[in-house]
């Protein structure tokens, strides 16, 4: 049987655990492996800085507050994505205002972003679907005409680029996930990349469940206390052991599924030249992470069978987001602002392909031949 996903572990992931619960004696938030993480992320990306959380979830949660979201605030995001896109502006009291989305990326268009704003527009938040960058350069021209927040749903972005920048420091903040469905993993877990320097202090009190405790930590203050909102949204530092050894090894597994998209790309190219399928788009200036293999078929009636035909050949794959603005809780708390062209019609045609590090060649053959066999018949 082919899997659909295969939760990464690279071998060293063991011994760095070890070495946190036996060497270092610390095994909660902040500790060695957790600041070696935040370096990590920080150097190879180019970020202010990188706090690592207890999922992308929680890092949108803490980005929603320190852009200070308010009831009847209105944040514009594309309705193609994950729940906790919307969710963390929600529980601010945000109203959400689903943008459409482009065909080719499935990523929000940049140009009707414009026609959705108001007075009360507070964000936007571009998800870089599949690991393929939004349009940035627009969206960072338009957040600074309207003096918008820009807000980063990179969890499928890590290790992508747009225009030779890293997913995640574009916005004021930028989300990441670690979730073992992720190109890297510790579980659960995700972090906050913060873009400015006047956001730093703040984040970290929010991160500590509204206290001082890290100026505490440093030094700069000679008791913790209670000063502001927060949570806790610390991860385990065993948690950071397990993904320091995956980051360590980032290119690596970059490479690995780098190889693997491009076969499926590769092979299929005749099945898309006969106008069976619709392949994936990676504009220019775009340089990705490999994070998903997707095809796009006529409708959602020719995808059951083909999701079928491949379950009954040992291959898994899936479709994937039911747009949100069709939920009930999107009904309730958003509003679809324009004309759903392509959102409900493209996520109903999208099927996933297993993808993840060390799916074998063979495997892959193995994949598209059953695709080829569906469409000769
Ligand atoms: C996975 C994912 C999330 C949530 O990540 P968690 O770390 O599981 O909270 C949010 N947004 C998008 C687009 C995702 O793919």
């Amino acid at each position: 049987m082919i899997n659909f996903n295969v939760p990464l572990v690279l071998g060293n992931e063991i011994d760095y655990l070890n070495d946190a619960i036996t060497l270092n004696k610390k095994i909660c938030g902040d500790g060695e492996f957790t600041k070696k993480c935040n370096k990590w992320i920080e150097e190879n990306f180019h970020v202010k800085k990188s706090l690592l959380t207890t999922s992308c979830t929680h890092a949108l949660e803490m980005a929603a507050i320190l852009a200070e979201i308010k009831e009847g605030d209105e944040v514009i995001m594309p309705s193609y994505t994950f729940v906790s896109t919307a969710n963390a502006f929600v529980l601010r009291g945000a109203k959400i205002i689903f943008v459409d989305i482009r065909p080719d990326t499935m990523n929000i268009d940049e140009n009707l972003i414009e026609q959705a704003i108001t007075k009360r527009t507070k964000a936007i938040v571009p998800v870089h679907y599949a690991g393929i960058a939004c349009e940035m350069d627009k969206i960072l021209e338009i957040a600074e005409k309207y003096d918008l927040f820009v807000i980063e749903d990179a969890a499928q972005g890590v290790m992508s680029s747009y225009k030779g920048k890293r997913l995640g420091t574009f916005g004021q903040f930028g989300c990441f996930s670690f979730h073992e469905t992720k190109n890297y993993s510790m579980g659960e877990g995700g972090s906050l990349l913060i873009n400015q320097e006047r956001f730093i202090e703040r984040a970290e009190i929010i991160r500590e469940k509204g206290t001082n405790r890290s100026n505490f930590i440093k030094g700069q203050v000679d008791k913790y206390t209670w000063v502001d909102l927060g949570s806790s949204y610390l991860p385990s530092d065993m948690n950071a052991a397990f993904l320091y050894a995956q980051l360590e090894e980032a290119d690596l597994v970059n490479n690995n599924r780098l190889n693997s998209w491009n076969q499926y790309y590769n092979s299929l190219g005749e099945l898309e030249k006969k106008g069976f399928i619709t392949l994936p788009t990676i504009p220019e200036g775009c340089t990705h992470n490999a994070h998903m293999f997707y095809i796009k078929v006529e409708n959602s009636q020719l995808r059951a069978e083909l999701i079928e035909h491949l379950k009954n050949n040992g291959i898994i794959a899936t479709f994937h987001y039911i747009p949100l603005h069709s939920a009930p809780a999107g009904l309730e708390f958003g509003e679809f602002r324009g004309i759903d062209n392509f959102t409900t019609k493209e996520s109903e045609r999208l099927v996933r392909l297993p993808l993840y590090f060390g799916l074998k060649k063979e495997e892959i053959e193995q994949v598209v031949d059953a695709i080829n066999e569906f469409y000769s018949k």
